[in-house]
């Protein structure tokens, strides 16, 4: 079904119409066998990305040079992208860097690829080219390595941290041995990588189901030892992720944020990962020293707190918060995520209005008006909050 959506089919057809070969790969073949949503979708192909673009210009697809040089461009049909990826086998590697050349032999590109469940294809008419037994893999919910583990870890390191990342979404079976004990040998070689890239694997694994288990065997080989030297254990992200599943949302920076011991430094950690200004706001907001929320206090106490730290900041500090009262707990969600925060009636420019000359004094009025304000939930309007600004200002307050 998700193979004959008219959207695919128009990016399949234009291939096939210029004699281009093209198979599914990756994700979108692993997600289908096991039979859940298919959400991107990756293609590979057997002829160079310009002749893919020429058919796809020609059935007027529109078409994003993505990564031409590395054979890599974007079709987007009905609104939806699709990464179209030319067959490469490996010509050389220094260890860092693979050198790879095009090719339209699609056992060869299998065999560049990192898992048995990562290296199968599916064509239009659902034939799988499984040339590893990654669907038994698959099925059985083990992650095995193309070839030696040991090897394909020296050609690319970050495959220590895609093992661990396909094992918390997929794995049920105990780690391989050959794949773990590779990934243990290579945990000093880590800090070579960019930040950029154990950034993203380690975010997609938090956002695993359940990561906690995985996350500790990591640890214990020491694969946090150089990117997050501050992991202080997993109760915290246990707590955390059971309070996501009672409102369904996984949150792989809030996820990061709960494996982080006391001392972390947001500012650091944001640095070293590369998070942008806004994630990192989030992880400060996190890791912060002011006691987690209490949800035991009502619905004017999340307010309060919701119009201080805004929704969204809200809801990271309530998900550290203890599950003791699930009923409390899920109302504080529920107000967080559906009560949007008043303004307050009136501002600095009412204070002069009223008589008050600039300076120091406004902004103090103001300041002490909105505390009145929330502490009485939000409710006095705005006529409400003028004449309680008329009485402090004979009262002579902040004079
Ligand atoms: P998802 O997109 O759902 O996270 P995915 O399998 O599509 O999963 P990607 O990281 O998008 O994962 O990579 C796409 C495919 O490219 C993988 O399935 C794998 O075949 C190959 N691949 C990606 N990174 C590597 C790597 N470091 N080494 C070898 N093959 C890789
Ligand atoms: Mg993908």
């Amino acid at each position: 079904p998700w193979m004959s959506d008219p959207r695919t089919r128009r990016v399949l057809d234009a291939l096939a119409r210029d004699g281009i070969g093209v198979r599914f790969v990756g994700g979108c073949v692993r997600d289908a066998l096991l039979g859940k949503d298919v959400v991107d979708i990756d293609l590979a192909i057997d002829h160079p990305p310009e002749a893919a673009m020429r058919a796809l210009t020609a059935a007027h697809l529109k078409v994003i040079p993505t990564g031409i040089k590395h054979g890599t461009i974007t079709a987007v049909s009905g609104g939806r992208p699709y990464e179209i990826t030319t067959l490469r086998r490996d010509v050389e590697t220094d260890g860092r860097h693979a050198i790879v050349a095009f090719t339209d032999d699609w056992r060869a590109d299998a065999a560049r690829r990192d898992f048995t469940f990562n290296a199968m294809f599916c064509d239009a008419s659902g034939d799988l080219w499984d040339f590893f037994s990654g669907r038994d893999d698959l099925v059985a919910g083990r992650v095995r390595f193309v070839g030696d583990a040991a090897t394909r870890i020296d050609e690319d390191v970050l495959r220590t941290l895609r093992f661990f990342r396909f094992h918390a979404w997929y794995g049920r079976a105990p780690f391989d041995a050959d794949g773990f004990a590779a990934c243990r040998a290579a945990a000093g070689k880590l800090r070579s990588l960019s930040a950029e890239r154990v950034r993203k694997e380690l975010l997609k694994l938090l956002a695993a189901d359940d990561p906690a288990a995985t996350i500790e065997a990591m640890a214990a080989i020491g694969l946090f030892s150089h990117w997050l030297p501050e992991h202080g254990g997993t109760d915290l992200l246990r707590r955390v992720v059971a309070n996501e599943r009672a409102v369904s949302v996984a949150d792989g920076l809030r996820r990061l944020a709960a494996i982080i011991g006391p001392a972390g430094d947001a500012t650091m950690i944001g640095k070293r990962l590369r998070l942008s200004t806004q994630e990192s706001l989030r992880l400060t907001v996190m890791l912060s020293a002011e006691p987690v929320i209490d949800v035991g206090h009502g619905a004017a106490a999340v307010r309060r707190q919701v119009y201080q730290l805004g929704n969204a900041l809200y809801v990271d500090r309530l998900m550290r918060a203890s599950d003791a009262g699930l009923p409390a707990w899920m109302q504080a969600y529920r107000l967080a995520t559906t009560w949007t925060a008043p303004e307050l009636p009136v501002s600095g420019g009412d204070v002069l209005k009223a008589g008050v000359p600039a300076g120091r004094r406004v902004g103090a009025l103001v300041a002490a008006l909105e505390g009145w304000w929330i502490d009485r939930d939000f409710a006095p309007d705005r006529a409400a909050c003028l004449a309680e600004l008329r009485r402090r200002i004979e009262a002579g307050e902040g004079a």
